[in-house]
C-alpha cells in the first residue's frame, strides 16, 4: 500500500490530492526509499501553481529522508537498509517513492530523518549561495531577504559562521527577534526605507552582495541597497518572477546579478557529494543550525501550503507520512 499527494491540474493548495497509488519497482539506476519525512519548499508551490511546469497530473515536492527499501539493476553503492536522503527529483510527497541513485547521498550518525529531510534543499542551496555564487568573506557585510525562513535562516547562520555582519530583512517584529537570535547583526522590516538603513548601517559604503529570494516586489530595491559593481543573487520569486529590463543595472552603477539554481550547481555527482558533505559538516560543527519550525502530516500538504505562502513558517517545515 502507498499513498502520495497528486496534483491533477494547477491551481491552489486544494489542488493537492491525497491518493492511493502503486509502490513502485525501481527502474535500472534507482532506489526505492521508504520516506520517514519530506521537506516543505517553495518549489513545491510554483510547481503546484504551474509557474514551474511538470506533466500532469504529477507528483510533487523535492526533498525527504528515508530507508531504502529496494535496489534497481546498476546501484552499487547504496543497499537495502540505508538511510538516506536527496533533493531535487519531483514526487517526494509520498509514502514509498523512487529516486535516481546519483541524487541520493547516505545520511550521517547524527543527523535525523526529520532534519535530514528539512535540509537537504535549502540547506545545499544555502551552501553554494555563501560558498560559491559569492563565497562571502570576514569582514564583509551582507543582506538577506526572507532571513527567518527556511533558506534564509540558514544563509544567515553560515554567513556568520564565515564572519560576515548580516543584514537581515523579514516582515513582523517576531521575525526581526528570531533572526537575531539566529545571529543576524541587523534585522530590518520590510516596511522600512532599506536602502536608507543599508546606508546607516554601511556608513554610505554600501554592499557588495544581496541574496534575494523574493523576486519581483524586491528586486529594484535590492539593486539599491549595492555598490558599484555589486552583485544581486536574485535565487527565487516568492512574490513573482521579476521582469525589469536590464539597462536598470547600468543606470544603478554598472551591477552584476545572477539566478543561480541548486540543479546546476549539483548537477555533477561530485558536486553534490561535496556539497552536502558541507552542509553535514556545519550542521555537526553546530554553526548552522536547521530549526524545523513546523511539521505537518503528509496528507495534509495543503495545510503546510496555506502556512508557507501566507508567511506564517519560520526556518523549515517538514511533512510526515
Ligand atoms: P521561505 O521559508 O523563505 O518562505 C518564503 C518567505 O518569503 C516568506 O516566509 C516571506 O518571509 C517571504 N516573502 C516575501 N514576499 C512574499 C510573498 N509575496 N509571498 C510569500 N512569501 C513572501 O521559503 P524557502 O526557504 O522554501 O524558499 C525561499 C526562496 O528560495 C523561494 O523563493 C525559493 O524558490 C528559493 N529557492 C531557490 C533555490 C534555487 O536553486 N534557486 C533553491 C531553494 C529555494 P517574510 O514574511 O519575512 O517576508
Amino acid at each position: 500500500m502507498n499513498h502520495a499527494i497528486r496534483v491533477h491540474e494547477n491551481g491552489g493548495p486544494e489542488k493537492m490530492i491525497w491518493e492511493e497509488v502503486p509502490l513502485p519497482d525501481p527502474k535500472p539506476g534507482e532506489v526505492l526509499i521508504r520516506q520517514k519525512a519530506v521537506g516543505l519548499n517553495y518549489i513545491d508551490v510554483y510547481f503546484r501553481t504551474g509557474l514551474y511546469k511538470a506533466p500532469l497530473p504529477t507528483g510533487i515536492g523535492m526533498e525527504g529522508a528515508g530507508d531504502v527499501e529496494a535496489v534497481g539493476d546498476g546501484v552499487t553503492d547504496l543497499k537495502v537498509g540505508d538511510r538516506v536522503a536527496y533533493a531535487g527529483s519531483i514526487g517526494a510527497y509520498s509514502e514509498a517513492r523512487c529516486a535516481p541513485a546519483d541524487r541520493v547521498v547516505k545520511i550521517p550518525e547524527g543527523i535525523d530523518y526529520t532534519t535530514a529531510a528539512a535540509m537537504m534543499l535549502q540547506g545545499m542551496t544555502a551552501q553554494f549561495l555563501v560558498k560559491r555564487t559569492w563565497p562571502v568573506k570576514a569582514g564583509e557585510t551582507i543582506l538577506v531577504h526572507a532571513a527567518a525562513g527556511g533558506v534564509g535562516s540558514i544563509v544567515v547562520q553560515w554567513a556568520k559562521a564565515l564572519g560576515a555582519t548580516v543584514i537581515g530583512v523579514v516582515s513582523t517584529p517576531e521575525k526581526a527577534a528570531l533572526i537575531k537570535g539566529l545571529g543576524a547583526d541587523h534585522a530590518l522590516l520590510t516596511n522600512e526605507n532599506i536602502p536608507a538603513r543599508v546606508k546607516e548601517i554601511t556608513g554610505g559604503a554600501m554592499l557588495p552582495v544581496v541574496y534575494d529570494s523574493v523576486g519581483k516586489d524586491t528586486f529594484l530595491t535590492s539593486l539599491d541597497c549595492l555598490r558599484p559593481f555589486g552583485l544581486l543573487i536574485s535565487y527565487g520569486n516568492a512574490s513573482g518572477p521579476v521582469t525589469t529590463d536590464l539597462g536598470v543595472l547600468a543606470a544603478k552603477g554598472s551591477l552584476y546579478v545572477t539566478r543561480p539554481t541548486l540543479n546546476t550547481y549539483t548537477a555533477k555527482r561530485e558536486d553534490l557529494v561535496a556539497t552536502a558533505n558541507d552542509l553535514f559538516e556545519v550542521v555537526k560543527s553546530g554553526k548552522v543550525k536547521i530549526n524545523v519550525n513546523q511539521t505537518f502530516a503528509l496528507k495534509d500538504a495543503a495545510k503546510a501550503h496555506i502556512a508557507l505562502e501566507s508567511r506564517a513558517t519560520t526556518g523549515s517545515t517538514v511533512l510526515l507520512p
